[in-house]
């Protein structure tokens, strides 16, 4: 939607949005830039299972390209209920994903649900994510704000870009310049499969580029929610001018403990990147 006025770009969000001569921005984690030449591919498991388990996926989505490694710790899961095959590790998985990161050369990214946390999770993460159910919870962004760490900040799929772009604002004005959008799906009346529940919203990176200056992200995991549709909506991502994606991947996708029917296994995850090359070479971005 095109819901943001003038006045919104000058008294809104004014760090948030583009003036004539604003350079995109770049946002460096570890390694690799985000919003610059290279295409980052964000790989890893939807929720941190075990240190083997996050170890072994790190170093094979690093040797299959992967530019970071995502897994969450702390999940925001619809139902309160937690079982042996539904679970979260909290600060214990915080720990294992940072070893796996180390281990495999990749900066890692993971969620922080809770303002009493964020100085837990910035201790073992890189990049620290805002989930798309947090998108506004202004208190948890102004904190995340103050450790100055790169953040990815997801969309709520019921918001608008003006909201998106507003929460981003609070990260620019309580002094945290490094800030990545993250498309992850947006309410729509119909989609096209009984068990998704969003339509990815391509549009909006276009509509991203022609406001504001921050790079921007598509997860096309939580987007989709369908396994067979991730790969091609990744690889249009990359074609309409994305900064990135970030992509769930688990050795046996069917038993993750979270998010069983998006996750690529490593087959389908070498094949995706061996695609992004080709289309990588033809926009002349790296991967
Ligand atoms: C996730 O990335 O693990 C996640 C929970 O995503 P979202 O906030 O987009 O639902
Ligand atoms: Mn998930």
């Amino acid at each position: 939607m095109k819901d943001i006025s003038e006045q919104d770009l000058k008294s809104n969000i004014p760090l948030a949005s583009k003036k004539e001569n604003t350079p995109k921005s770049r946002v460096t984690v570890g390694n690799h830039v985000i919003g610059g030449d290279q295409f980052i591919v964000i790989a890893g498991p939807c929720a941190v299972e075990s240190e083997s388990q996050i170890i072994e996926i790190a170093k094979e989505v690093k040797r299959l390209g992967a530019s970071m490694l995502r897994g969450g710790a702390y999940k925001p899961l619809t139902f309160p209920y937690r079982n042996d095959r539904m679970f979260e590790l909290g600060e214990e998985g915080l720990r294992y994903l940072h070893q796996a990161g180390k281990e495999a050369g990749l900066p890692v990214v993971t969620e922080v649900m809770d303002g009493r946390l964020v100085e837990t999770v910035a201790r073992w993460a890189d990049m620290l994510q805002i989930g798309a159910r947090n998108m506004q919870n202004f208190p948890l962004l102004i904190e995340v704000a103050k450790t100055k760490k790169p953040v990815l900040l997801k969309r709520h799929p019921g918001s608008s870009l003006r909201d998106w772009l507003g929460a981003a604002e609070y990260l620019l004005y309580h002094g945290n310049p490094n800030v990545v959008l993250c498309e992850r799906g947006i309410v729509a009346p119909h989609t096209h499969d009984p068990t998704s529940r969003f339509l990815v919203d391509l549009e909006v990176v276009l509509a991203i580029r022609e406001y504001s200056h921050l790079p921007v992200v598509v997860d096309p995991s939580h987007a989709t929610f369908k396994r067979s549709y991730v790969g091609p909506v990744a690889k249009a991502a990359l074609a309409i001018g994305a900064d990135g994606i970030m992509v769930d991947v688990h050795p046996v996708p069917e038993k993750a403990a979270v998010d069983p029917l998006q996750a690529l296994n490593y087959s389908a995850f070498r094949d995706l990147m061996l695609s992004l090359r080709k289309i990588a070479e033809a926009v002349g971005k790296t991967l």
